[in-house]
């Protein structure tokens, strides 16, 4: 099989290159195959994760099946409802892959499909594999039920400990012990990270003791300047000889970025930091383009850039099958100018900065962080969502 663009990869990076490029293909009609390969069957809004592993309802609201926005001319997947409910005619020549790329040259990728494995030659290739993190942030469900079940299993585990471990003070750390001590006032919720202050993102030295005062008057549990050593039964053992009781300890501090499947041809574009170095049009090779939080960024990685690098990539990826020269970002890649942060802190306080100007609850975010910005970024990407 050959397709003329593959997108590797279906989150905020991989679904906004595909629906860039599906817009300008519906209007110049050009024969060109594009095909997408993703696992899940459906756009999960991690954003939204330190909630939906806290409230089953919400969890559902911030998983879009792929059915109901997309439709593709051909579907490979090893799951017959899913071939049934995706394929329909598009105009075009759309396909989708449910599986994993396993291995990629610049001109070739194989792929796991269930047990079967396939390969397909390209022309051009989108790669938009992200990042991976630790349980629970990074549901492995590839479905809409499987994902739900995943989250009662978390929400189970949450429920029988009385003590509950967040290792890491990092956006993610901060945001789910927030949410953890909203829903379970009467727990403990320990934050442990091991410097002075956090978040360890760049922002400033306001921002990072407002969270700390967010997080105190929450009662959230925040232990600065430790490092955890040892994790046993019922307790952890810091660095220093320091037991504390742990129920449940839930590292949110590491994440790899899923590159495992480059071959030897993309050695040399890896930085020490695993992340894929680009050109400022995107691209390692010419027709190899690298985007969202796979992609070095000299900046705090966001669904943001994500979709932002996606359609320069798509335009880029479009403009080279049409000769025409290749566009930059505006905001040079290497010298990002402004840092903007945004996070829940304790009791739902929402803390916003972007070029050191600090907003505690600006009204705008409020308002979107009721679905944790899924009707923000959702445009973007295709989906159409109803305000909550
Ligand atoms: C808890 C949490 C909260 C966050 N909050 C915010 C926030 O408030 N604002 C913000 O802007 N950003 C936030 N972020 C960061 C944001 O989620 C990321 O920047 C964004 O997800 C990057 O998108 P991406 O498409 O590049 O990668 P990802 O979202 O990581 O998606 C990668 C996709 O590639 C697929 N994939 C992986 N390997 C393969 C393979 N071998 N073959 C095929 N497909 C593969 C995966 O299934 C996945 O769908 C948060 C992140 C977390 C974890």
């Amino acid at each position: 099989m050959k397709s003329n663009i593959l997108i590797v990869g279906g989150s905020y990076a991989g679904l906004a290159a595909l629906h860039s490029i599906k817009q300008t293909l519906l209007k110049t009609k050009s024969p060109i195959s594009v095909t997408l390969i993703e696992p899940k069957s459906g756009f999960l809004n991690i954003l939204g994760i330190p909630r939906c592993i806290i409230d089953r309802k919400f969890a559902a609201e911030q998983y879009i099946p792929f059915k109901e926005f997309l439709k593709f001319d051909t579907v490979i997947s090893d799951d017959e409802t899913t071939k049934k409910e995706l394929t329909g005619s598009t105009g075009l020549d759309l396909r989708y892959i449910q599986g994993k790329v396993i291995s990629l040259t610049p001109t070739n990728a194989a792929y796991k499909v269930g047990n079967t494995e396939g390969g397909m030659d390209f022309d051009y290739v989108i790669l938009a594999t992200g990042r991976d993190r630790n349980w629970p942030i990074s549901p492995e469900a590839v479905s809409f039920e499987s994902y739900l079940k995943e989250i009662d299993a978390v929400l189970d585990k949450f429920k029988e400990s009385d003590t509950i471990s967040l290792i890491g003070g990092g956006a993610v750390g901060i945001e789910i012990s927030s949410e953890l001590k909203t829903t379970f006032p009467d727990k403990t919720i320990n934050l442990i990270h091991p410097h002075g202050s956090l978040p360890p993102e760049p922002v400033s030295d306001k921002f990072k003791s407002e969270v700390l005062q967010s997080l105190k008057n929450a009662k959230v549990n925040v232990l600065l300047n430790t490092r955890v050593q040892d994790e046993q039964k019922g307790k952890i053992t810091t660095t220093v000889g320091d037991e504390i009781e742990s129920d449940l300890n839930i590292w949110t501090n590491s994440h790899s970025n899923n590159l495992a499947y480059l071959s030897d041809d993309f050695e040399k574009f890896i930085t020490s930091k695993n992340d894929i170095k680009t050109n400022g049009y995107l691209q390692t090779f010419p027709n190899v383009f690298v985007v969202g939080d796979l992609m070095e960024l000299l900046t705090i990685k966001s669904a943001g850039w994500a979709i932002h690098t996606s359609i320069q990539a798509a335009t880029n990826v479009l403009n080279s099958i049409n000769g025409e020269p290749l566009i930059e970002s505006k905001v040079p890649f290497d010298n990002i100018p402004a840092h903007k942060l945004t996070l829940v802190g304790g009791d739902d306080t929402i803390i916003h900065e972007l070029n050191n100007i600090l907003e505690i609850n600006p009204p705008k975010l409020v308002e979107e962080y009721k679905t944790y910005r899924l009707s923000t970024t959702a445009p973007f990407l295709g989906i159409t969502v109803n305000s909550p």
